[in-house]
């Protein structure tokens, strides 16, 4: 599998769609780790099933909605800067044609295209959308498809928010004394398999990815168990 990039005009749907799949991921193994890391930390410290299910929950509600927050921000910026370089293009568009034209063949021939194709597609492209034409090949955004930030925010939102749900479950759904094991055991396997389906999406080797993965969840759990068991002795 290889990595989409924005400007190429056939595989622009499937390379949106990966970088969906792939923020889907991230943001649900987001809120696996730090949720995990929330509710075994609090249980190291009480068996107190409904403080669990109150430190999770909140967990759950804070992360996902610094997320969205997060994404909200980011996506917004984004496409203000690109409403910005549409409008800069257009505008040259309006005021020197020419040079533009000129601008788009020789953009045209740096991709492979030959003097005179070069120049022959850029009339026919100006032709029939030159600021389409421009935003492409100049800029690489498609003017149809800027990533609405509402979108994006909801998105992280309910990724994380499934992500979440995991370990909040396998903490408060269980009888006491399973309950840690049940959390870690299914946060590891969850975390193999985002980190299997992240390294595939983003075509890096999986068996690396997941080690990392499922370790850096492993470490998250065990220094919150410690610091929680710590305090909950001391009777904090
Ligand atoms: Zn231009």
């Amino acid at each position: 599998m290889t990595e989409p990039t924005h400007d190429e005009a056939h595989g622009g749907a499937l390379g949106e769609r990966l970088n969906w799949l792939r923020a889907a991921v991230l943001g649900a193994n987001d809120g696996i780790v730090s949720t995990a890391g929330l509710v075994v930390g609090v249980a190291g410290a009480t068996d107190d099933r409904s403080a669990l299910l109150t430190a999770g929950l909140a967990g759950l509600l804070a992360g996902s909605m610094s997320m969205a927050a997060g994404e909200y921000v980011s996506v917004s910026t984004q496409r203000d800067s690109e409403k910005a370089a549409l409008a800069l293009e257009k505008r040259e568009l309006r005021e020197r044609p020419e040079a533009e034209l000129e601008e788009l063949a020789g953009l045209l021939e740096r991709r492979g295209l030959s003097r005179e194709v070069a120049s022959e597609a850029a009339v026919q492209l100006t032709e029939r959308d030159a600021l389409r034409a421009h935003a492409r090949v100049e800029l690489g955004i498609d003017p149809d498809r800027l990533t609405n930030p509402w979108h994006a925010a909801w998105a992280s939102f309910l990724a994380f928010t499934a992500g979440a749900l995991l370990p909040l479950l396998a903490m408060v759904l269980p009888p006491a004394h399973w309950r840690l094991a049940v959390t870690v055991a299914s946060v590891l396997a969850a975390l193999a398999l985002t980190g299997w389906s992240s390294a595939r999406l983003g075509a890096a080797a999986p068996p690396r990815a997941v080690l990392r993965n499922v370790a850096g969840g492993a470490l998250a759990m065990g220094v919150t168990y410690a610091a929680g068991t710590l305090l909950g002795a001391a009777g904090v």
